[in-house]
């Protein structure tokens, strides 16, 4: 049986990659969807014409190119084969974007007003003008009473020039809570601000890496931007062929990327980062480390050494990961040795944090190996002042909302270095303190299916007034009093930077290819027309006439930089950049509107500040596990990520769930997988229905036997289980975020979660 799996798994991820370079069986697909999901017959004649934009659908900020008919009718995105990250190759989800746009019963068609109690799903449809009216008149209010600091903003874009934005209206009107939901991004600031003195991202020159050591990272599954790791993956398997490159898998299931890879390390859940020490010690002991590197680039070698030595022989770790001394020797020395090393954090797709202390132990391997900032390596990711906008004038009513602690506690003196903590903010906001909060806004989140479900509704119950721009009715948007919706990203103005995971700046601008097939206003044309409905300092802050106007004040800092080149712009020069190719800006944005993408491929690596201190390295904290829990539960769950589901704010479009697999959900019911010998100890065969329960909450689901397993896991799709969105998805399977135990990361106070104590029944 596990032959047979690993050989389906195989098969499995190499059609996912060879979609991700060749859209030809979504096409197809697409044929199929015309049918099933009701969707508007497309135009048979017409003349075809193609217009480049970016999607925005996850982070990795692909550059696309949309074909349409008639001007009129979306056809077709694929990948625009110019574009620096994806090259014409795009993700299945980015390829099923058009569904976003058409699929009648996903949108949210006009400005919506709630009638009825929360949550019985009774809307009024009101014009834009009486919704704009009734948020600007709340804020008045808030603010002619000196509590502008009582409305907060949760916005998952948190990026861009429309998040940039959001956050500068806020602090314009005086309010410290602009607060976005954890990305994995965040924690790359913090790791880099911790080690190397200054706040970039964690980037992987994975097309150069030629051993690659993935501690869970799904990258066959989502992980970073798909499409870049796709075509990385692709390039690997040639050189896989003359001996170049090893890809290892730690995970503690033969998951895709795991199925792929040269070897899978099946490790105790929740135990990376203790692997990662385990391998640091054996490196410095047997000086296999980058001497030239290390001394001359870091501090604090002597102080870590005494640690690694006192807590992390292989013995010692080989007994808290079950990863034996030997395997811990070879994976050392392997490392050290390759030729461009890399190691890479952040499990499943990233969509949890990992601990400060987890992503350290990674990041050590790198530095030692002097895998900084080379290549096949990490760079730490260079910003670019893209933004450069007016100074911003503040009034007294903002200075004082200003000086109010943030509800969620970040950059206090407690957690100085985290920018965001969204768990705090709802924790805060059940028990109002040290204020409650009288408004919400909510962007790109969803947070009741994705946090912590009960503390988020009880958050939203003491919240009296809630507006959601989401597009589509999800879970949090049904919550709302107001719902201002979004168009899609094919139909508004937008931008996307950085592109996650790649280690250079890549700016790509979002166009309407079409007018708004509804009536709808982005968010940030509605916090334009708010800011001038409020008038004052308000207003002179945000001083643009509309969305195209902000991206223009975007790309004009780009412009001004000199670096840097759009997709199809060949340099002048070699390293002369736009400044050879345009003689005005007004040139450089009708190319880059024309075109979508600007990048600077010549621009990796900061290299911080002073020397890379490595005494930082924080000891590993948490409470051990008690005797009696582990026998109350005594199996872990354990979440998967997978590459056809959408675990983040975006729930899946239809084509994506039709094509889910039986090994994820059969009719409306949950598919978890477990391990023969598991399934067997408790009586159960395949397809039986269990009861998985959690301390927090329980689930039920259909399992399914496979080797590839660990014995004690039970491994839960991530993504399922939506009660709201559309009929496709609504009430199919269940949603394991409630049941995750997470905790509070001492260092960071991000509330870490992964593998949770579960028990399991059969139904
Ligand atoms: S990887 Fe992200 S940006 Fe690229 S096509 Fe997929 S969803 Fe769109």
């Amino acid at each position: 049986m596990a032959i047979d799996r690993r050989d389906f798994l195989k098969f499995v991820v190499g059609g996912a990659v060879g979609t991700v370079l060749s859209p030809l069986p979504w096409v197809s697909m697409d044929e199929v969807a015309k049918w099933t999901q009701r969707w508007a017959p497309i135009p048979e004649n017409g003349g075809t014409s193609y217009v480049h934009s970016t999607c925005k659908l996850c982070p990795g900020g692909c550059g696309i190119r949309i074909r349409l008919i008639n001007q009129k009718r979306a056809v077709k995105i694929d990948g625009n084969p110019n574009h620096p990250v994806n090259r014409g190759g795009m993700c299945p989800l980015g390829l099923a974007g058009l569904q976003y746009l058409y699929q009648e019963d996903i949108r949210v068609k006009s400005p919506l007003k709630r009638i009825g109690a929360r949550g019985k799903g009774q809307w009024k449809p009101i014009s834009r003008e009486e919704a704009l009216l009734e948020v600007t008149t709340r804020l008045k209010e808030f603010r002619q009473k000196d509590l502008s600091h009582t409305v907060a903003f949760l916005d998952g874009e948190g990026e861009g020039s429309q998040a940039y934005l959001a956050a500068r209206f806020l602090k314009a009107y005086g309010s410290p809570n602009y607060i976005r939901p954890f990305q994995l991004g965040d924690l790359e600031e913090i790791l880099t601000q911790t080690i190397h003195g200054i706040r970039a991202r964690v980037a992987y020159d994975l097309p150069r890496a030629q051993y690659v050591l993935s501690f869970g990272s799904a990258l066959l599954d989502g992980w970073g931007n798909p499409a870049w790791v796709a075509q990385a993956f692709q390039g690997w398997r040639q050189d896989h062929r003359q001996g170049k490159v090893k890809l290892i898998q730690i995970d503690t299931m033969a998951t895709t990327t795991a199925s792929l890879a040269d070897e899978w390390i099946a490790i105790k859940p929740g135990t990376e980062g203790i692997l990662a020490l385990g391998m640091a010690q054996v490196i410095l002991e047997k000086g296999w480390y980058n001497k030239d590197s290390v001394r001359s680039k870091t501090s604090g070698l002597d102080g870590l050494q005494v640690l690694l030595n006192k807590n992390y022989t292989p013995d010692q770790v080989a007994g808290s990961t079950d990863v034996n001394k030997e395997t811990i020797h070879k994976l050392a020395r392997d490392f050290s040795s390759a030729q461009h090393p890399v190691a890479l954090w952040g499990k499943g797709k990233g969509e949890l944090p990992v601990s400060l202390f987890e992503a350290q132990a990674v990041h050590l391997l790198n530095l030692l190996a002097g895998s900084i900032n080379r290549p096949g390596g990490v760079y730490l990711q260079p910003g670019v002042s893209y933004a450069s906008w007016p100074k911003m004038p503040l009034d007294g009513t903002a200075q004082k909302g200003l000086a109010q602690p943030r509800l969620d506690g970040a950059l206090s003196s407690n957690y100085p270095k985290t920018g965001h903590l969204t768990g705090r903010f709802f924790a805060n906001a059940v028990q109002k303190k040290p204020y409650p909060i009288n408004v919400l806004f909510i962007n790109e989140a969803n947070p009741v299916f994705s946090i912590d479900e009960k503390e988020v509704l009880r958050a939203i119950d003491q919240i009296p007034f809630i507006v959601s721009f989401s597009p589509f009715m999800d879970e949090t948007a049904s919550l709302a009093d107001l719902i201002l919706p979004s168009p899609t990203f094919l139909e508004r103005w937008d931008d996307s930077y950085p592109s996650l995971g790649v280690p250079f700046p890549v700016y790509g601008l979002t166009k309407p290819v079409l007018p708004p097939l509804h009536d709808t206003l982005s968010m940030g044309e509605a916090i334009l027309h708010i800011a001038k409905n409020l008038g004052g300092t308000v207003e002179e802050a945000l001083p643009f006439k509309n969305m195209e106007g902000v991206l223009k004040q975007s790309a004009k800092g780009l412009y001004d930089s000199r670096k840097g080149r759009l997709t199809n712009e060949p340099l002048a020069e070699k390293g002369k950049g736009i400044s050879a190719s345009f003689e005005s800006f007004d040139k450089f944005w009708e190319q880059l509107v024309a075109q979508g993408t600007w990048y600077h491929a010549e621009n990796r690596g900061e290299e911080g500040k002073g020397r890379w201190d490595l005494s930082s390295f924080i000891r590993r904290s948490g409470e051990p596990e008690t005797a009696e829990t582990q026998a109350q539960y005594p199996f872990w769950m354990v979440p998967q990520s997978l590459l056809l589901l959408q675990s983040g704010y975006l729930a899946n479009p239809p084509f994506l769930t039709k094509s889910l697999g039986k090994e994820t959900l059969i009719k409306n019911m949950l598919v978890v997988q477990m391990h023969p010998n598991t399934a067997g100890s408790l009586s159960l065969r395949e397809g039986d229905g269990v009861v998985i329960s959690s301390m927090k909450k329980k689930i039920r689901a259909r399992i399914h036997l496979f080797e590839g397993a660990r014995p004690d896991c039970v491994f839960v799709p991530l993504g399922l289980g939506h009660k709201a969105f559309d009929p496709t998805l609504k009430n199919r399977g269940s949603n394991p975020y409630p049941m995750l135990d997470t905790v509070v990361d001492p260092a960071t106070g991000l509330e870490v979660g992964w593998a949770t104590r579960v028990k399991i029944k059969k139904a």
